[in-house]
C-alpha cells in the first residue's frame, strides 16, 4: 500500500473507533496492511476491514467505520 494512503486511514483507525484501545499485538488488537486492504481488529470484538480502492476520504472511511459500529 500506498504510504500517503496508509497515513490518511490510518488516523481514523490508531485508535480502536469502539473503545478507544490504541494498542495493537499482545492480544490488544491487529493492523494488517495488505495492497489495498487495511485491517484493524481489537480485542473489544471491534473488526474493520476496508478497501481503499473504495477510497480514501475521510468521510468515506468514517462511515464504514460506523457501519462496524452499528452491528456490534
Ligand atoms: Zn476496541
Amino acid at each position: 500500500m500506498n504510504v500517503m494512503i496508509y497515513l490518511k486511514v490510518a488516523p481514523l483507525i490508531n485508535d480502536c473507533p469502539n473503545c478507544g484501545n490504541q494498542f495493537v499485538g499482545n492480544g490488544q488488537g491487529t493492523l494488517e496492511v495488505d495492497d489495498n486492504i487495511i485491517k484493524r481488529t481489537c480485542k473489544c470484538d471491534f473488526s474493520f476491514e476496508y478497501d481503499v480502492n473504495n477510497g480514501i476520504e475521510k468521510k468515506k472511511v468514517k462511515l464504514a467505520i460506523d457501519e462496524v459500529l452499528k452491528q456490534m
